[in-house]
C-alpha cells in the first residue's frame, strides 16, 4: 500500500513562500493498494486538487474517499475534485454520522450561490455512503474508524498495509481519558500515524477546547503506543519551514521516528 500526502495544513489553505517547503494544501491523503488498484483517499481538503486517478489509469478503478468530519478545511477542495467530472469512474463517499452531521451537506456544498454546478448536474455523481465507528465497508481496504474528541466530532481511521497499518487520527485534542484511552488502543501498534500537531506546547493553554493538540502531545503518544513511525500533520497556517524543522528536532528527542508531514510524500506500508 503506497500513503500518498497531498495536503498537510490545518484550517485554511494559506500560502507563504516561507512555508511552501511542506506545502500550504488542507488535508488529503491518497492510499493505493496496488494489488488490486483501489484508490482510498482521506479528506477533500485543498489537496485533493491535485489527485486525478484518471491521469495515472486508463481504466476506471473504484475510488473510495472517506472524510473525518465536516469543517471547511476538510471538504474545501471536493467541488473541485476531478473524478466528479469523469464519467465511468466508480466513486463513493463515505460520510461520518457525526451528531453534527446534516444529511444535506453534499448539497449544500454544491448549491448556488457557493458553487456553479448543482449536485445533481455534476457528470460523475458518486454515491454516498453513512458511516460509523467500528469496521467499515470499503473495497479494497480493511478500514475500522473510531470517534476522535474535537467540535461537533470526528472520525480516526487505521488502514490495513502489507507491512503494517496506518493510523490517521487528525482533528483530535488530547486531555480527555474517555478518548484518548480508545485511541491508544486503536493505534498501538501501527507501522505508521499522521497525528494532529497543530499547535506548539506554548501555544495550546491559549486554545483549549479548539479541538487539536501540540506536536508534544504527538511524540509522547507515538512513544507510549509502539507507534512504527510518527508524522506530524495539520501544521498551523503560517507555521515556516524553518519552525517546522525545530519542531521535528524537539519531537524527534522524545520520539525519534518523528517526520513533519509534507505534500508529495510518500511511504509504503
Ligand atoms: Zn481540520
Ligand atoms: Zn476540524
Amino acid at each position: 500500500m503506497r500513503v500518498r500526502f497531498w495536503g498537510v495544513r490545518g484550517s485554511v489553505p494559506w500560502a507563504v513562500p516561507n512555508a511552501i517547503g511542506h506545502g500550504c494544501n488542507t488535508p488529503c491523503i491518497e492510499l493505493l493498494d496496488e494489488r488490486s488498484g483501489a484508490i482510498l483517499i482521506l479528506d477533500a481538503g485543498s489537496g485533493i486538487v491535485g489527485v486525478n486517478p484518471a491521469a495515472v489509469s486508463p481504466t476506471p478503478r473504484p475510488i473510495s474517499l472517506l472524510l473525518t468530519h465536516y469543517h471547511w478545511d476538510h471538504l474545501q477542495g471536493l467541488p473541485f475534485f476531478a473524478t466528479l467530472y469523469q464519467p465511468g469512474w466508480d466513486l463513493t463517499i463515505h460520510t461520518p454520522a457525526l451528531a453534527a452531521h446534516d444529511p444535506s451537506w453534499l448539497d449544500t456544498v454544491f448549491k448556488s450561490p457557493f458553487f456553479p454546478v448543482p449536485y445533481q448536474h455534476l457528470p460523475n455523481r458518486p454515491r454516498v455512503n453513512l458511516i460509523r465507528p467500528g469496521e467499515l465497508d470499503i473495497p479494497g481496504f480493511e478500514v475500522t474508524a473510531l470517534p476522535l474528541n474535537h467540535p461537533g466530532g470526528a472520525l480516526a481511521y487505521r488502514i490495513r498495509g502489507v507491512t503494517g497499518d496506518f493510523v490517521y487520527a487528525t482533528d483530535h485534542e488530547f486531555g480527555d481519558p474517555e478518548y484518548d484511552e480508545p485511541l491508544a488502543d486503536f493505534a498501538r501498534g501501527a507501522a505508521a500515524m499522521a497525528l494532529d500537531a497543530h499547535f506548539t506546547p506554548q501555544e495550546l493553554p491559549q486554545h483549549r477546547g479548539w479541538g487539536h493538540s501540540d506536536w508534544r502531545q504527538c511524540a509522547q503518544f507515538a512513544a507510549a503506543n509502539d507507534i512504527g513511525g510518527l508524522w506530524l500533520f495539520h501544521h498551523k497556517p503560517g507555521r515556516s519551514d524553518e519552525e517546522l524543522v525545530r519542531i521535528r528536532a524537539d519531537a524527534r528527542r522524545i520520539f525519534a521516528a518523528t517526520e513533519t508531514a509534507s505534500e508529495g510524500e510518500a511511504l509504503q506500508l
